[in-house]
């Protein structure tokens, strides 16, 4: 049967300037050699981590994921670059985008934990997006020369779900106007979308950057401007890459079609700010419903044995339950290929042992992606 678990790594980044500056220790170690992820118990004099010493018994916890990204130490001969993440992960996902699957990567962590680092980067450093992006039209350019008779058609979105609404990242922002939020719909056959999203066409590797651009623009300036509400939205960039097949000798002409979605989660600790308080935190707070259910949906979809018995899965996975799980099921029990990058700080003991064995979870997950062709004539 067509089907396949979600592909689930972890990263650990090097120690920020505020971590040097308070001693802290890294409290995480990768074995190169299998891929495993331990997490140590802090030592006393860590100030950031003696709550969690007298709230309960800590104690080592060792895990297993795909793929364990060292990027703690420069120095280290195993230290992951942007460019190795790209090369073990990236690369393999968008081989699938050109066979006609769908495919969705997201990050996932506490705020601070590298999970935009990741996807997007620097200019210096570029993440997953840019090198995606930059991948895909180096294979169309090839492509043109190699396998006349195949055009494509590239078409980029990026909107962010903030406090439940939905907001177009390349739609420019009116600083004199409230922000707009886009609705969203259902059809039929392609299920829940946005209705008018920006879906820009893109011909080349500059026009894809540049939406990209305007696009994180609009993040940060909407973030600066309200109080770093980047921790707090789930961005979603997305890439459709349509490959017109016209076979010479038969005349026949498919099509195959790829979602490329590249996701840049809110940060995790909001996820526990809500369980904490419960529901009757009001608008603004820290109330993220979209976060939240993502973790009852990837439960949900983790243990079936867990669900009413005599009920099918896509009765009992909470979806329609937030925005950000309503838009993205297909991405994440559905028709596509998922990976999770688990992104964890060096040195956070309960917020790096909650994001781990939420990745931990993950991995138990299948989904049934198909070769997405049709014949048009
Ligand atoms: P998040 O998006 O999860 O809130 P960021 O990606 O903004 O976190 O990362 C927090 C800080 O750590 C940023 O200054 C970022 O440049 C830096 N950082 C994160 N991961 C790495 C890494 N692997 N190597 C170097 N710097 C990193
Ligand atoms: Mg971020």
């Amino acid at each position: 049967a067509p089907g396949g678990n979600v592909r689930v790594v972890v990263r650990v980044r090097g120690f920020l300037p505020r971590e040097t500056a308070r001693g802290a220790e890294c409290l995480i170690e990768m074995n190169p050699n299998n891929q495993a992820t331990t997490l140590l118990v802090p030592n006393d004099s860590d100030p950031a981590n003696s709550r969690s010493k007298t709230r309960k018994i800590i104690e080592e916890k060792a895990f297993t994921f795909d793929n364990s990204f060292w990027s703690h130490d420069k120095k280290d001969e195993h230290y992951a670059h942007q460019e190795d993440v790209y090369n073990c992960l990236g690369e393999e996902f968008l081989d699938h985008n050109f066979e006609g699957y769908h495919t969705c990567i997201f990050a996932y962590g506490q705020t601070g934990s590298g999970k935009s680092y990741t996807m997007m980067g620097t200019p210096d450093e570029p993440g997953l997006i840019p090198r995606t992006c930059e991948d895909l039209f180096q294979r169309i350019e090839a492509a043109h020369n190699e396998t006349p008779n195949i055009s494509y058609n590239v078409r980029v979105s990026y909107f962010e779900v903030y406090n439940e609404h939905v907001r177009d990242l390349l739609v420019p922002v009116n600083p004199n106007q409230p922000p707009y939020y886009l609705k969203i719909r259902e059809s039929p056959t392609e299920g829940p979308y946005i209705k008018d999203l920006t879906d820009a066409p893109v011909k080349n590797i500059s026009e894809i950057m540049r939406h990209m651009k305007i696009g994180d623009a609009s993040r940060t300036t909407a973030s600066t401007k309200m109080n770093d509400t980047s921790s707090r939205s789930h961005s979603v960039f997305t890439i459709m890459l349509k490959q017109i097949h016209h076979d010479m000798d038969t005349d026949e002409t498919t099509e195959r079609m790829a979602r490329i979605r590249l996701v840049d989660l809110a940060g995790s600790e909001r996820a526990k700010a809500t369980e904490a308080t419960g529901a009757r935190l009001r608008e603004g707070s820290n109330i993220n419903k979209s976060l939240t259910t993502l973790g009852r949906v990837i439960a949900a979809l983790a243990d079936p044995k867990q669900q009413r018995p005599g009920k099918r899965n896509k009765d009992v996975v909470p979806y329609r339950d937030s925005i950000l799980t309503w838009l993205l099921k297909d991405s994440l029990g559905g028709n596509s290929k998922t990976a999770m990058i688990a992104c964890i700080a060096p040195s956070d003991y309960d917020e790096t042992l909650s994001t781990l064995r939420y990745a931990d979870q993950a991995k138990r997950i299948r989904t049934r992606a198909i070769v997405n062709q049709d014949h048009v004539s």
